[in-house]
């Protein structure tokens, strides 16, 4: 089974990233925990996944109108990384973290 992966978005918001694509929570039932791909109708309730205590127990049946944007995650991740680095280790600069991550520091991203 593909590797599921926890982030917070950069509006503090809990995140699921799930092969190449990103969910928001829908609901939480009794720890079941519904989440909806980001790029779909609700309505439709396709490329739907649930989990429970961080582990994938189901995925819909139902394939994503949407299509997986594995290079947009991947920066995704990496600002994840790179936000909870800034938060543990204040003594390295915030420059130096993004340098070290992205091979790069004149990051337009901003870390909240
Ligand atoms: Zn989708």
């Amino acid at each position: 089974m593909a590797e599921i992966e926890f982030i917070t978005t950069t509006k503090g918001k809990p995140s699921v990233l799930f092969s190449g694509h990103q969910y928001r929570i829908i609901r939480d039932i009794h720890g079941v925990v519904t989440w909806l791909c980001v790029n779909e109708k609700k309505q439709r309730y396709k490329g739907s996944i649930k989990t429970r205590e961080g582990k994938l127990i189901a995925s819909s049946e139902k394939p994503h109108v949407c299509s997986s944007q594995e290079a947009e995650l991947d920066v995704q991740k990496k600002l994840h990384i790179c936000r909870k680095r800034a938060r543990e280790d204040l003594s390295i600069p915030v420059c130096e973290i993004f340098r070290r991550e992205f091979m790069v520091c004149n990051f337009s991203y901003h870390i909240h």
